[in-house]
């Protein structure tokens, strides 16, 4: 209350003094009261911080002393960064160029933006250096700028650990680690990385720990790595992502890829990450979306890390409304307005699920996560539900009707809400007129709708129900309709390896590195079908075993090739069925939603509409 009153009466000084009030008003910030110097106050006053937010005025002066251990439970947006960030300026010496204070946070977003706080914060404070470590960006200048010296770190873990291999971070100084959004680390499964790089750090450190929920994890970090802390809650407390609705349609393993893509096409505005449980589950359908005129891609660890950074940009840019990845693939995606995260499979660790979840309703959204289930798998749904404190909501497959009424009124929506360019319009108007005179209003509209309309009507008109009974499925063992075969035919074996033509293959290439390595002829090899990132070949079956043994060991530019069967379980991946001939194509035909993706024909010159991706 004394700040509050101290805190008004000045900037009623300040005001009134204009700008040459700010000597004033530092001199009677509150910040200055709970022991922050001069310098910082200086700074801090001209960001607009005239008093502590709650979690400052109660962590400050805990975190001054420098003697305790902390926890403290705050939201997002409450002034956390101050909150750690001005005792840690009190508490590092300068004069030393030596990490002494580490801060890690989950997204290189927030680990820029921490850096530059701190930078503003110490703005009148001489030598001091932080440095912000996170991954998608060059190396090099990181290393550089640690070599300079810096006592500040703020890292993401991948990262982080990555320098820590490279021997390239000298820790034994490190006096404070500060685990921002630990929660959120752990949703994005740093779990591991976090352990690896506390060990790293000196015994009596300091850590604090700053989370918005304070799930299992968070306690059991807590309980492992911290002496008695001195434990803070500001607001109230929030058990979990309450903004997640958890839902599971029950289909047949024939159905589930029809299935899956009558649910995409019931909700036309999806932006999501579909999760597949392994590397060439996740091509495959990848693949398969972009035949039948999706606007999807795939992330998996057998992209370089060029090709991931292209497919996130993609996506995160929103040229792309379906990314499909693997777990470790999309771990620390941080994008917004995520929709929808689609388990096509669930994960065999449940940790993982919440991991996947929390992909979407991120920054205080909401989302939808969906798990496709056989009836087998229900169980998987309870064990989930039991660990996540959350019930799922079972839910019908759409039936074809519904699927066509949802896109029927996305278009109509789409040419309610098109952006007309009026000027390069108005030029074809009067032909257009023309053209359309024999035509009443209600038969214009008919016919724009019925445009795109009726590539789902078509589709759909006679769609099965493929909704299951519960019961029925108990016994489905029914394999999955993507793939239901092994890689055999006619005498050739079809094989995957995982280069394609962004390596830049052609198919003569393939054909010359697939005979060379194999020390097969040009004779035994089939058809060659070069994709993106990798590439399906036939060979003789009686080559087949050449081909892996030539393989064996191979490095295409420090990538390791692999080679396996299409549609067998060989190697260390499950999975990795072969397409069936009789795959279900979608309604997208004739690529319309291809790249502009939704509903480009109605909607218009492209802006950076939620609608179009
Ligand atoms: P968190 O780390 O809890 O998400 P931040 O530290 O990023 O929150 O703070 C959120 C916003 O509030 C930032 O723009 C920050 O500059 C501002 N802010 C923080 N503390 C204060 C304060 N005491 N007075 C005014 N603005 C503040």
């Amino acid at each position: 209350m004394q700040q509050d009153y101290i805190s008004k009466k000045y900037s009623y000084l300040c005001t009134a003094l204009g700008n040459n009030a700010y000597c004033i008003f530092y001199f009677m910030n509150p910040f200055l009261e709970l022991g922050i110097r001069h310098e910082v106050v200086n700074a801090i006053t001209e960001l607009g911080f005239e008093k502590p937010s709650p979690i400052q005025e109660k962590a400050i002066p805990v975190l001054l002393t420098g003697n305790d251990d902390f926890v403290g439970l705050a939201q997002t947006g409450t002034g956390k960064t101050a909150a750690f960030g001005l005792p840690l300026l009190e508490q590092l010496d300068f004069s030393l160029k030596q990490p002494q204070a580490l801060v890690l946070c989950p997204t290189r977003e927030l680990c820029l933006q921490i850096a530059r706080d701190l930078e503003k914060f110490a703005k009148f404070i001489d030598n001091v250096h932080v440095v912000a470590v996170y991954g998608g960006a060059p190396i090099g200048d990181q290393l550089r700028q640690i070599r300079r010296g810096v006592q500040i770190v703020v890292a993401t873990p991948g990262r982080m650990l990555d320098i820590i291999g490279r021997n390239a971070i000298d820790f034994s100084g490190v006096r404070y680690v500060v685990l921002d959004e630990a929660d959120e680390m752990l949703n994005m499964g740093f779990q591991e990385d976090i352990n690896n790089i506390l060990s790293e750090t000196p015994e009596d450190k300091k850590t604090w720990l700053f989370s918005a929920t304070m799930p299992r994890e968070v306690r059991r970090i807590a309980q492992k790595y911290m002496t008695d802390p001195v434990e803070l809650t500001v607001g109230t407390k929030n058990t979990g992502n309450e903004n997640i609705e958890h839902q599971y349609y029950l289909t047949r393993g024939r159905d589930k890829y029809a299935a899956f893509k009558r649910i995409v096409d019931f909700y036309p505005d999806i932006f999501g990450i579909v999760f597949c449980r392994t590397k060439i589950e996740t091509q495959e359908i990848a693949e398969a979306l972009i035949k039948d005129g999706y606007n999807a891609d795939s992330l998996h660890g057998d992209l370089s890390q060029q090709q991931r950074d292209k497919v996130m940009k993609r996506y995160r840019e929103r040229n792309l409304q379906l990314l499909i990845a693997t777990d470790v693939a999309a771990r620390g995606i941080d994008v917004n307005d995520v929709t929808h995260v689609i388990n096509y499979s669930l994960p065999d660790e449940v940790e993982n699920y919440t991991h996947r979840s929390g992909r979407t309703a991120r920054a205080g959204k909401t989302g939808i996560s969906i798990a496709l289930v056989s009836g087998k798998d229900q169980g998987k749904i309870r064990h989930i539900e039991k660990i996540i404190g959350k019930s799922f909501v079972r839910k019908s497959i759409p039936q074809g009707t519904e699927v066509c009424e949802k896109q029927l009124f996305s278009i109509v929506n789409n040419v309610h809400n098109v952006e007309v360019q009026e000027e390069q319009m108005n030029a074809f108007l009067p032909q257009i007129m023309e053209s359309l005179q024999d035509l009443s209003k209600e038969e214009v509209i008919k016919r724009f709708a019925s445009l795109e309309f009726n590539r789902f009507l078509e589709y759909y008109q006679n769609a099965p129900d493929l909704n299951i009974d519960a019961r029925e499925s108990r016994g489905d063992r029914g394999r999955d309709s993507f793939g239901s075969g092994r890689g055999r035919s006619n005498g050739y074996t079809r094989l995957f390896i995982n280069l394609g033509s962004v390596d830049d293959f052609s198919r003569g290439d393939m054909l010359g590195y697939i005979c060379n390595n194999g020390k097969i002829s040009g004779k035994s090899v089939g058809k060659i079908d070069l994709k993106g990132v990798f590439t399906f070949f036939e060979v003789t079956d009686d080559v087949v075993e050449n081909v892996f043994q030539g393989f064996n060991g191979v490095d295409f530019n420090g990538r390791s090739v692999r080679v396996e069967v299409s549609g067998d379980e060989r190697g260390n991946e499950r999975g990795g069925r072969r397409r069936s001939g009789g795959r279900d194509r979608g309604p997208s035909r004739g690529g319309n939603r291809n790249r502009g993706g939704g509903f480009r024909d109605f909607s218009g010159k492209r802006k950076e509409s939620k609608s179009r991706y």
